[in-house]
């Protein structure tokens, strides 16, 4: 298996950029995001206290969101040649269960894909989004808490997965294409 995190900003291209690369490598992809929100949509009891978190921009807690992230992998595990975890981990407590999780079944993390954004450019992104996207996190007021939480909580793990020495560092402005082949070019499977 070839396990990948796709890693960044809100905004900074994760979905877009793992739909690409589960064309190519036929990966198996868990957005925990699209996981929070299909909770949300169907209106069952993890989906209220989801949408509680995530319509003010927080995370979810670490405990819930392991254990979220665990079923996941459990249901999709079989046929895979490997996952791609877009939007998990986003602490340092998510990646070391992340590591354990695939320790377990003698798997591990091969490679960080980061996605490198700033700020003035991933707040455009999501009030454009916001537009169309119908979610209630892409308006200007979530949206500065969700870049808070990414610098105060989330970017740490940029440093804990460099010392690891799994980290990319991609460019994250360009068209979606340039974005790819930068991507690919860091990824040898
Ligand atoms: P992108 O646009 O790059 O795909 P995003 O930040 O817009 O990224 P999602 O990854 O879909 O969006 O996450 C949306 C929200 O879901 C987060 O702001 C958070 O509230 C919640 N969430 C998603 N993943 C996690 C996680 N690993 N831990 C805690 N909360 C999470
Ligand atoms: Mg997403």
């Amino acid at each position: 298996m070839f396990n990948l995190v796709i890693f960044g900003g809100p905004g900074s291209g994760k979905g877009t950029q793992s739909e690409k690369l589960i064309d190519r490598y036929g990966l198996t992809h868990i957005s925990t995001g699209d996981v929070l929100r299909r909770e949300i949509s169907a209106g069952t009891e993890l989906g209220k206290i989801a949408d509680s978190y995530i319509s003010k921009g927080n995370l979810i807690p670490d405990d819930l969101m392991v254990r979220i992230l665990a079923s996941e992998v459990d249901s999709l595990t079989p046929s895979s040649k490997g996952f791609i975890f877009d939007g998990f981990p986003r602490t340092i407590p998510q990646a070391e269960e992340l590591a354990k999780m695939l320790e377990k079944r003698g798997e591990k993390i091969h490679a960080v894909i980061g996605l490198e954004v700033p700020d003035d450019v991933l707040t455009e992104r999501l009030l454009e989004r916001g537009k169309s996207s119908g979610r209630a996190d892409d308006n200007a007021e979530t949206i500065r808490q969700r870049l808070d939480v990414y610098h105060n909580t989330t970017s740490p793990l940029r440093e804990y997965y460099i010392k690891d020495g799994k980290y990319k560092a991609i460019h994250g402005l360009g068209s979606i294409d340039e974005i790819f082949d930068r991507i690919i070019s860091h990824i040898s499977m």
